[in-house]
């Protein structure tokens, strides 16, 4: 999701790479669950996310609309994002003790908070969004908080399906025509995260597959 903010706003304006130290570290939350709660529609889901949650709690993508996860329009088109429920518009995966019920499972940018993202040139770096948060934090390596493995793969990807978006959003934005417009919604929705993964594969082979059909298929 694009946000209309400087970086000067949200942080201190320092970036960080993957090795690199950050304060960000909330050594186990301690209770909180702050970031879990009123979120609205801003915890977008990616493939790499629907492949650990789908895969890892054997469920298709579909049963996960009747609860957990909620279809919204970002930027044109429609993307899945956790969804916030109840009187405290809380996450559906935080169990009753204010824990994560999926941590080893948790979405990208469950992972990363209070990280945000920064694109520029092709790639990214990560920011800490200093209003975000207001734990006493340690230092920690970027890429031991993101607690993912193959980070060259998946900076790769993570870099990839941001401007596979983008792209998505260049094209929506130059037409009026609905039927395209619903077209390439329902493609990316079914290439990207409605067609099951396969668990016992390798999520990043199966990414560069779905997306050749999205290119072959894309009017
Ligand atoms: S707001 Fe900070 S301390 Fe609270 S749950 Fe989120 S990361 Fe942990
Ligand atoms: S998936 Fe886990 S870490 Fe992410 S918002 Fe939900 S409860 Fe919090």
């Amino acid at each position: 999701m694009r946000r209309n903010v400087s970086l000067e706003e949200i942080s201190d304006g320092r970036l960080f790479d993957d090795n690199d130290l950050v304060r960000a570290d909330c050594r186990g939350c301690e209770g909180c669950s702050d970031c879990c709660r009123g979120m609205g529609k801003s915890i977008l889901l990616d493939p790499y996310d629907v492949y650990r949650l789908t895969t890892g709690l054997g469920r298709p993508f579909a049963d996960f609309l009747d609860r957990e996860i909620e279809l919204s329009v970002v930027d044109g088109y429609i993307l899945p994002n956790l969804r916030m429920s109840g009187a405290g518009e809380a996450c559906a995966f935080l169990d009753e003790q204010g824990r994560c019920s999926v941590h080893s499972l948790r979405p990208g940018i469950c992972r990363i908070f209070p990280l945000g993202r920064f694109y520029e040139n092709g790639a990214f770096r990560y920011f800490l969004q200093t209003k975000e948060c207001g734990a006493v934090r340690s230092k920690i390596r970027v890429s031991r908080w993101i607690d993912t493995p193959m980070q060259k793969r998946y900076r790769a990807f993570v870099t990839d399906w941001h401007y596979l978006l983008n792209d998505v959003e260049e094209r929506l934005r130059e037409t009026e025509d609905d039927i395209f417009i619903k077209k390439l919604n329902m493609l990316l929705l079914q290439n990207f995260f409605l067609t099951p993964y396969d668990g016992e594969r390798d999520f990043y082979e199966q990414y560069e597959e779905r997306k050749e059909d999205f290119h072959a298929f894309t009017p």
